[in-house]
Order: C-alpha cells, then structure tokens, then sequence
C-alpha cells in the first residue's frame, strides 16, 4: 500500500498551493489556492487543471489567504463536489476573501473588456459570485486539537500555526500494514515575535513533514517593531507626507493597527488620521476579535473591550470606492493601509498611482512580495526603476520605499528550524515546498544541518512524492 503526494502548486513558487493526498483509494487535496502574480504566472489558473473531479473525496484548508484557497470556486465551477475541511477561524474568514477575489474577478474581466487588453474576447471571470456561495455551503469547520475521521484508514487534525486567524498546522494519521504513520503539512507558519498572534503549537513527532520555506534563505531582523516603526512613520510626518502600507486586509493590517496605536500610546509618534482602506477590512476585524484563541497570551485586548486599546485615535475605515478616492487627495500627514499586499489589484493601486510621484510620501513593505509581483518589482526596484506601471499608466516612483521585514506573518528560516528541533521525535522525510527555489534550496541545508539522517526534498517543480 503507497500513499502518495501530488504536489500541484506552491512548487519553485509560493502561490497556488494545492497537493493531492492519496491514500488506498482515498484522495484528499490540501489547499486549493490561486496562483497569483505576473500574467504568466496567473494563467496557469486557465491552463491547470486539477484532477477529475470524482477522484478527490475532500478538500483541507491550511488557511483562509487566497493562495491557498482561492482556487476553490473555480473547482466547484468544474464540477466538484464534496466537504472542505478547515479550522473555524478559517471558516469565518473564508465568506469575505472568496467573495472579495470574485469582485475583483469581475472587476477585472471588465477592466480588460474596457481596455481590450484580453486574449479572451470578452475576457472572462475566473469564477463568479454564484460560484463562492457554492463553495460556501461546503465548508465543515473544525475544532482545533481532535481527531476527525476522513476514511477508515484516515484522521486528520487541526493545530495552530500562528500566521494569521484560523491558520492552521495539518496532522494525518495513517493506518499502515507496518503501523500508523503520520504526516503533517506545516501550512505557512508564524513566529514568536508577532504582537498579536500566538506563536505556532508545537508538533511533537510527525514521520514526514511538508514545511513551507518562504524565507528559506532570509533572516528577518529581530528590530523591535513599534521603534522601527516609529521611525520610518515620524520622517513621513514631518515631511507632512502620507504613509501608504500596502497590507493583506486579513491579518497584517490588524497587527499594524495595533503597532500604530502602541506608537502612539508611547508619545512615538503624532496622532494622524489611520485610514484603513478595504471593503473587507472591519470584518476581518471582527473575525479577528471572534477568536481569542489565537491572539498572543496577555495581549491587553479582549473580545469585549479589545477596540479601544487595539485601534488608533483617529482611525476610520473606509468601504465605499467614492471615499477611497477621496482619500487619495487627502493632504498628509497620515496613513492609509489598503490591500492587496503584492499589489496584484485592489484599491491599494489607486493609492500608489495617487502617492508615488511625491517625494514627501513613503511606501512601507511588510509582508512577503512574491517574485514577479508589483510588489516586489517596487521593492527592489531592479537596474534603478523609476517609473512603475499601474492599469496601463507609468507611473513616477518618488515616493521613500521601506520594508519592514520583522512585520512579516511568516517565520524565517530560524523560526522554521526553531520549530522543527522542538519535535521529540523529528521526520525522517521532509519535503520543502512555498518558496522562490533560492529559499528552497537554502532551506534544505538548514534542515539536513539539524536532521542528517533524513530524505530532504525540494519541491522546485510540480510532481509525486511517494511515501512509506
Ligand atoms: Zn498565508
């Protein structure tokens, strides 16, 4: 009896993960996320498919962010049917990122049907509205810590993996001809350092592991985030300029909501005006004050009274697109924090084509920009690029760009390392995928240095692992 691994995306890559887990005559897709990025990298989305549809008896969800579920619409859209599986968190913040992907779904096919800038003529969605509720209907969510019964043969449980609400490390357990085996999945994992959210759960024994490897072959800096903070804030301000954080409006923006208000509390910085610009942005909020479980112990908020000492003085949340370009003529000194955070869409484009030109403004990094990515193109701005281009417009970068690596939701390759030694009795097989193929490569050595004895294999291409 083999039990076999698909990996299907987030290989020599970090978007689009999907591995199909198969098991005597039993098949369970971990994650069903997009592939986002440059247009190369989005087509796969039209051009993968995934297996026939009767052949996968359920789907699991490490976490809500839409490189791991987004894909789900389109796979219902094929045919599919049948439960997903994920944590509660998770569950309650799957509604507002699915239905927030199929608007810009539409809003994107329109803007291409406008500009006539589409290989499809008309240019079509990916997925639709319908195709979310569908989608919705299917969800089981999960408590963290039991064993759920997928098949005779297979459990699965759900531990906390600190990255964002509802994030979640993956345990199956197998029954084997040899004994019970098991396999977890690490999901994107957090660290210790974040304000808000609790560190990732240990695993004491797994005999195989899928670990992410985002910043494989990165060490984020162990500033003290409200002082770093502070600083790049402060040199805006006093330039009257406006800080723009680009943010994933789940997770990230409520960690820097809390580090503004933190920075005020200290004298640090002024009081300005906190614009958070993102339809989806004050349920995330509240999806985030709903589960208690996964704030950092003695966080001084609660699900009660959490509000007012969580957000800053002058803060205000911004839902209508009329108000959004509004804000992008609101004079400095201020912040406004918008998504997406890789700058692949969203309101967050209107800011930079509104901000970038003026030298007194700064744009602030702090989550992971995947390669090809707007995101990372502003970031490192290769052979001195002094014009990025946003809905067809090149647009002037005079704008400060900062990046505050140590904000990230994701560990490095010392938190990942950190982790695995915690195990009392580590995998014999690890395999490493979600990672540029640098960090994947990095990463490998970093896991044969604490594990010698075991099989470390990057996943730098799509393909099958078989196991046990
Ligand atoms: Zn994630």
């Amino acid at each position: 009896m083999t039990f076999t691994l698909d990996f299907m995306g987030a290989a020599g890559g970090v978007t689009g993960s999907r591995t199909l887990v198969k098991f005597d005559g039993y098949s369970v897709l971990v994650d069903c996320g997009l592939f986002q990025g440059p247009k190369e990298i989005r087509q796969k989305n039209w051009d993968m498919m995934l297996p026939p549809a009767a052949k996968v008896n359920a789907v699991v969800l490490t976490h809500a962010h839409l490189d791991h579920s987004g894909y789900l619409p389109r796979f219902f859209r094929q045919g599919w049917r049948g439960p997903i599986y994920c944590s509660e968190g998770t569950a309650d913040l799957l509604p507002v990122m699915l239905r927030d992907a199929a608007f810009l779904e539409a809003e994107f096919a329109h803007y291409a049907n406008q500009a006539g800038y589409s290989n499809h003529k008309p240019a079509l969605p990916l997925f639709t509205q319908e195709d979310v509720e569908l989608v919705l209907e299917h969800i089981q969510p999960q408590k963290r810590g039991p064993w759920l019964q997928l098949a005779p043969d297979v459990s699965l449980r759900f531990a906390n993996a600190g990255h964002i609400i509802g994030a979640s490390i993956l345990e199956f357990a197998l029954i084997h001809k040899n004994g019970s085996r098991t396999l977890t999945f690490s999901g994107d994992l957090g660290h210790d350092r974040s304000l808000t959210m609790r560190p990732p759960e240990p695993i004491t024994e797994t005999d195989a592991l899928v670990l992410e490897s985002t910043y494989g072959d990165r060490v984020h800096p162990r500033n003290h985030v409200v002082h770093e903070f502070s600083q790049i804030a402060k040199r805006t301000f006093e330039r009257k300029g406006v800080l723009v954080i680009p943010a994933f409006a789940v997770g990230r923006a409520q960690e820097i909501l809390y580090i503004v208000r933190q920075a005020e509390d200290q004298g640090l910085i002024p009081q300005v005006p906190v614009l958070l610009d993102s339809p989806m942005s004050s349920f995330a909020t509240k999806v985030f004050f709903d589960h208690p479980e996964d704030h950092k112990e003695g966080c001084p908020f609660s699900v009660v009274e959490g509000q007012e000492c969580y957000l800053p003085a002058q803060f205000k949340t911004i839902t209508t697109s009329d108000d959004s370009m509004l804000a992008c003529m609101q004079d400095g000194p201020m912040i406004v924090i918008s998504a997406a955070g890789m700058l692949n869409g969203g309101r967050i484009l209107h800011h930079l084509k509104a901000r970038l030109p003026n030298s007194n403004n700064t744009i602030l990094f702090c989550g992971f920009q995947a390669e090809g990515t707007k995101g990372r193109i502003l970031q490192e701005r290769p052979n001195g690029l002094d014009k990025l281009r946003i809905h067809h417009q090149e647009v002037p970068i005079e704008a400060e760009i900062a990046t505050m690596a140590s904000l990230s939701a994701h560990g490095d390759w010392q938190d990942l390392c950190g982790w695995l030694k915690r195990m009392t009795k580590p995998p014999s097989t690890v395999i490493i995928n979600h990672g540029d193929p640098e960090a994947m490569k990095a990463m490998v050595g970093h896991v044969k240095e604490i594990l010698p004895r075991a099989t470390v294999t990057p996943m730098l291409t799509p393909g099958r692992i078989t196991l046990f």
